[in-house]
């Protein structure tokens, strides 16, 4: 069966079509500069590919566009999109309103778009995005959504809510809501399953760092905590993101530099985190370089990342009264050597021990890091979100 596996952005398609028979990823792509031009790159399991320019005013041609790279031509993969049991879409924001996949309908549609306040950058992307694959793919297909959110659903009161007045949460939804819940749940899961354990029996903190990072408290399968916030902004320091900040600097810097609200947004989203700390990049790898070559800001950022995971992992600890294992995932978790010894180093009081040769010599493979004493496992589990997300359109529609 063959699920195609859609992660539309406001100006971006990016694809991966899947044979779920042994989940082996057959094409995959991205349609992207839809609105200011167009380019689509595809590329096959088999090494070939299209590399051109297009013309993509809005979605629905970036979709056409997509559905020709798959059918027609010297990288096609499928004769017609009538092969493709189902589609899966990823969505950011779900709120409260979405705690698990469900089956597209126009009314879905909405819904999701109706919570674009919550995700302004996002969730219109989305219903654009849906709007259009309905448009162009068979009516018989099913599309199914699956949320980045509803992971953390299963987060309580006290772990979601911020201490502003109750009716703004009300009125508003003003509350944490968490993302990278997709990754979060595929990763835990593919830990318990790698160490041989039921993940009702593990307390786990996931962290996944890329560009964007967050970290997740599973207890027993759910997520009990999360570092992200009411967007993916909050917790630690990202890229080009500032993470947890006092929101009195927030509203001291808007005014010292005259910022509006979306200025500040901008400043806070695109000019903060690696690259505003360490004016250098806001790249993990640049980063690492520059700090190997005597640059202060650069080394700083590197300690302040290190610094802030180290603190999510003892209160997560805290929260859920253990701790059984701790992952790295994401771009930088599965990679970067360098963050997961600066992490580890020192965290003896919670029983952690990795062994720093096979640390430093392991890249972006399942491996356990911790030596046999440690009392925490550690681990790097690669993250695959698009295959959760076919896992869960294939679940859905063969109920
Ligand atoms: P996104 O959040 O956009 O999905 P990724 O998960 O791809 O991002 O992570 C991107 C980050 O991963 C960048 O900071 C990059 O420097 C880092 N990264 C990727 N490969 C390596 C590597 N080999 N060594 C160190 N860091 C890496």
């Amino acid at each position: 069966m063959l699920v195609l596996v859609v992660n539309a952005g406001s100006s971006s398609l990016k694809y991966q079509l899947l044979n779920m028979d042994d989940e082996s990823v057959l094409a995959k792509g991205n349609c992207d500069r839809i609105g200011i031009g167009g380019h689509v790159s595809h590329k096959t399991a088999d090494g070939r590919t299209v590399d051109e320019d297009c013309s993509f005013p809005t979605h629905t041609e970036a979709f056409q566009k997509l559905v020709e790279v798959l059918t027609t031509g010297d990288a096609a993969v499928i004769k017609s999109m009538d092969e493709i049991s189902a589609v899966g879409h990823r969505i950011v924001q779900g709120a409260e309103v979405f705690d698990r996949p469900c089956l597209v309908t126009p009314e879905i549609i909405d819904q999701i778009d109706e919570l674009r306040e919550l995700a302004p950058v996002h969730n219109h992307a989305h219903a654009l995005a849906l709007r259009a694959c309905s448009a162009v793919i068979p009516a018989t297909t099913p599309q199914v959504v699956v949320f980045d959110t509803a992971f953390h659903q299963t987060m309580p009161p006290k772990a979601y809510m911020f201490g502003l007045p109750y009716e703004d949460y009300e009125t508003y939804h003003v509350r944490k809501y968490g993302f990278h819940g997709t990754s979060h749940r595929f990763v835990s899961a593919a830990l318990a399953e790698a160490m041989g354990k039921d993940i009702k029996d593990l307390k786990i903190v996931s962290c996944h760092l890329g560009n964007g990072s967050s970290i997740t408290a599973v207890d027993g399968g759910k997520c009990v905590d999360t570092s992200m916030g009411f967007t993916p902004l909050d917790g630690l320091l990202m890229g080009t993101r500032c993470g947890a900040v006092d929101p009195s600097a927030v509203t001291y810097v808007a005014d010292k530099h005259g910022f509006t609200p979306d200025e500040m947004s901008q400043y806070m989203n695109k000019k903060s985190g690696f690259l505003g700390v360490s004016g250098v990049s806001s790249d993990n790898r640049d980063l690492t370089a520059a700090a190997a070559e005597g640059n202060d800001r650069a080394k700083l950022a590197g300690e302040m990342l290190a610094y802030e995971i180290q603190k999510y992992i003892g209160s997560y600890a805290a929260a859920m009264n253990g701790l059984d294992a701790v992952l790295f995932t994401g771009g930088i978790g599965e990679n970067s050597w360098e963050v997961r010894e600066a992490v580890c180093k020192n965290m003896s009081f919670f029983g952690i021990e990795i062994d720093e040769a096979l640390n430093r010599s392991t890249r972006g493979e399942l491996m356990k890091l911790s030596t046999a004493d440690s009392k925490v496992e550690v681990w790097i589990v690669p993250t695959n979100e698009e295959l959760l997300i076919a896992r869960d359109t294939l679940a859905l529609i063969s109920k």
